[in-house]
């Protein structure tokens, strides 16, 4: 079986430093696609690379004279805007912005894949390994589906990972049906009347309805976290009126994550919270709107797919494990699963890394080994089996 050389392993060790020094924010990636195509130009030299596949994108393509199935490996490239605490020599020299959730890590282990791929063709079908910009605010997946190129590639499988703190360096998780969940920001506006802070009565205030609202959505909230029931309401935010004393207040902002396990379920929890607002506004004779934002669909995993992954991450010498119940968090990547048979899974980052988004995260480099060898047997179990739809 292609392992990797020791320079090969030094050149991703390397350039996942580097991508981690040069850290860019979601729709912001165009150094960062420069230093991949560099990359595989020099080391790995794939037979086609596509650029700016839906903005900051890259696709690197192993074509094969022999028809198969197309598999695609993705890893995303966006930083986040987090201060960096690290003293090590490679920490981020843009003020604000760090790879605090690893996707430099993810890079890295897809050009390590890369390496082993270029020395063992796949005998037919097609691999890409696809450098998806824009994960964080949830439009890159999007962007990429819309981009012609990629329509044209028409993938019969799509696969991802995330690196995950926390569990032992390496343990596969993974699970069938909903393994991320869909996610949505709602905006609620709330707009009454200003008045003298001396005759609150001439205005119509907003205060009731905030206060109301904000303990109503808790109560919206499910939290059986491995029943697809599972839904959550958490307040993020609220503003009212002006900081002035002599103001009473006439407008009022709150706005709130929904979450749920299931797309269909994150439907219902909108209308009810949808509902809950119109009451309460009625009920104070306010004006209201509401306004969606950084919407994610919940990550449903073909079990088919997944137990492939659990027999490629054996093959590969790693423990696998199935988990009860979805990641609480979400992932574009759930617009690939919807279209396509294809499965998210999560790789351990080790039981004491620091959590994801923390200041003191760092992606183990000692994950680029172990995952890009797990990728390749899930790359090479696509390519030979013929799955049921
Ligand atoms: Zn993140
Ligand atoms: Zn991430």
């Amino acid at each position: 079986m292609t392992s990797l050389g020791d320079a090969e392993l030094a050149l991703c060790h390397q350039i996942r430093q580097e991508l981690h020094r040069y850290p860019e924010l979601s729709g912001a990636e165009s150094d960062t696609a420069e230093r991949l195509q560099r990359f595989l130009a020099a080391h790995i030299r794939p037979d086609r690379v596509l650029t700016g596949v839906g903005g900051h994108g890259v696709l690197a393509l192993f074509d094969n004279p022999h028809p198969g199935p197309t598999v695609l490996l993705r890893a995303d490239m966006d930083a986040v805007a987090v201060h960096e605490t690290s003293v090590a020599s490679y920490r981020s020299v843009h003020e604000g912005k760090a790879h605090m959730c690893g996707h430099d890590g993810h890079m890295a282990t897809l050009l390590a894949l890369g390496f082993r791929l270029a020395r063992e063709r796949p005998e037919a079908g097609r691999v890409g390994l696809l450098f998806q910009p824009a994960e964080e605010d949830g439009t890159g997946a999007m962007a990429i589906l819309a981009d012609e190129r990629f329509q044209a590639l028409a993938p019969d499988y799509v696969i991802g990972w995330h690196n995950l703190p926390g569990t032992a360096l390496g343990t596969l998780l993974v699970r069938a049906g909903s393994f991320a969940c869909a996610s949505c920001g709602m905006a609620i506006t709330l707009t009454g009347k200003t008045s003298h802070a001396a005759k609150p009565e001439d205005g119509v205030s907003p205060q009731v309805a905030m206060c109301r609202l904000m303990e109503r959505f808790s109560a919206l909230s499910t939290p059986v976290e491995n029943d697809e029931a599972f839904a959550l309401a958490t307040v993020v935010y609220a503003r009212l009126g002006e900081p002035a004393f002599g103001i009473a207040p006439g407008d009022a902002t709150v706005m709130v994550t929904l979450r749920t396990a299931a797309d269909h379920r994150m439907q219902a929890l909108r209308q009810k919270a949808e509902a809950l607002v119109q009451h309460e506004a009625e009920q104070a004779s306010l004006q209201w709107s509401i306004r969606y934002h950084d919407e994610f669909a919940a990550t449903e995993n073909h079990p088919a797919v997944v137990a492939l992954m659990m027999g490629a991450a054996e093959e590969a010498g790693l423990v696998a494990e199935t988990v009860d119940r979805p990641m609480r968090w979400s992932e574009d990547f759930g617009q690939f699963t919807r279209r396509f048979q294809g499965a998210l899974c999560c790789l351990g980052s080790g039981e004491s890394c620091p959590q994801l988004h923390n200041p003191d995260y760092d992606f183990p480099d000692a994950l680029i080994e172990q995952g890009s060898h797990f990728m390749l047997h899930a790359a090479k179990r696509l390519l030979s089996v013929s799955m049921p739809a």
